[in-house]
């Protein structure tokens, strides 16, 4: 079991294809075999004994070590879902007592997490909306900050720059939810963010069949979250590691379809008579586009948002769409459509959901690698009154 030199790679398709890539010295193939085993043989040649809850596999390793090079990270874990990596970083890093700032917009499931459960183990939350807020909310007892950038359903930009500056000035831990924008366009290590959290189900995965979760950090950081991490137990089995190592491979190429793809779209909303408003960093009139520009230098991601101009108009466009699929998921090679309201904010009151800009006309759209030709015209056929 050998690993590949990865010192020499530097751009992205590159480390995609190569990192990680545990040699199978038995056989020689050139892929990382996929090691079941729950149990090993003792004494073996390995400095320590693996075994899947304790995140040490070869599968586990081979992927983490992919993720941490894409994230420019010294070290990665790999978990069995996006809310696995979410929960256990966050009860790994805070005890009873202690007081965490969460930016006010992110994932529905994170949310429900910190005002369900957080809560009752004593770790106190306070929300904040921007950098300006969040510096009004620091406690004594403050450990973490946590931002979401692009955020959903409404591509918000949070300024990275700015959070992380703040949380070295007061020396307390940053993380970021970042699976909108994926290790492709934006690495948030690089900008001083401490801990990098993706949802692996949606763009590493990427083909809509797999559910997983990665954190990437520092070492230290990263040995605080394992010792939680052996506890709850939400490690990734043997065969989805090698399903996501198999993935990733190709991350860098769909990103930049997905983007491109996307950034087309976008333009083409935006200047049709049916459509009110677009969401999309990408474009100039988003309030978010000068920091996106500056943040996400691979691009502005697969993700955007839409508003129908004709009230009630939704259900009848869903119908007439042909290739566009409606469904609740994102970051898959097909292109999925959805109606935040009626889907991940349909629990809110609608006085609330109107006060995030959360309307019966917004669809969310996740942009997938079709030619963009095919996607055009099902949307202009779906659009045509
Ligand atoms: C889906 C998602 C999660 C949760 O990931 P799961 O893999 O579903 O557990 C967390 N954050 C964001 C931004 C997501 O889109």
């Amino acid at each position: 079991m050998k690993s590949k030199n990865p010192e020499i790679m530097e751009e992205k398709n590159t480390v995609c294809v190569h990192a990680g890539t545990t040699f199978d010295s038995d056989f020689s193939g050139v892929n990382t075999p996929i090691y079941t085993s729950t149990a090993s043989r003792y004494p073996n040649s390995a400095e320590q004994v693996w075994y899947p809850r304790y995140f040490n596999t070869p599968n586990q390793m081979a992927v983490a070590q992919k993720m941490a090079r894409l994230e420019n990270g010294e070290a990665a874990l790999v978990f069995s879902s996006g809310m696995a990596a979410v929960s256990t970083t966050l009860l790994g890093l805070c005890r009873q007592g202690d007081h965490i700032l969460f930016q006010d917009v992110i994932y529905g499931g994170t949310l429900h997490f910190v005002k369900h459960h957080l809560l009752s183990f004593g770790i106190d939350v306070d929300f904040f909306s921007d950098e300006k807020e969040v510096v009004t909310k620091i406690r004594p007892e403050t450990k973490l900050i946590y931002i979401e950038t692009p955020s959903n359903p409404l591509l918000g930009i949070t300024n990275i720059l700015a959070i992380s500056r703040i949380a070295k000035e007061h020396g307390i831990i940053s993380i970021i939810d970042s699976t909108f924008a994926t290790p492709i366009n934006q690495n948030p290590l690089d900008l001083n963010i401490d801990i990098v959290i993706h949802s692996g189900t949606k763009y590493l995965g990427g083909h809509s069949d797999l559910c997983c979760g990665v954190v990437v950090s520092s070492h230290s950081l990263i040995a605080r979250i394992t010792e939680m991490a052996k506890c709850l137990g939400g490690s990734l089995d043997a065969n989805s590691c090698y399903l996501l190592e198999r993935s990733l491979k190709t991350l860098a190429m769909r990103v930049k379809r997905h983007n491109e793809n996307a950034q087309t779209i976008a333009e083409f909303l935006n200047r049709h008579p049916q459509i009110k408003k677009v969401y999309y960093p990408g474009l100039s009139g988003h309030p978010g586009h000068e920091i996106a520009k500056k943040q996400m230098p691979g691009g502005f991601g697969g993700m955007l948002a839409f508003e129908l101009g004709k009230p009630g108009s939704v259900d009848m466009f869903l119908k007439k769409l042909k290739i566009v699929t409606p469904a609740v998921s994102l970051g898959g090679v097909e292109s999925l459509i959805c109606q935040p309201a009626q889907t991940s904010h349909a629990s809110l009151p609608k006085v609330e959901r109107m006060k995030l800009g959360i309307t019966d006309e917004l669809l969310r759209l996740s942009v997938g690698i079709e030619d963009v030709e095919s996607l055009l015209s099902d949307l202009e056929q779906a659009l045509l009154p």
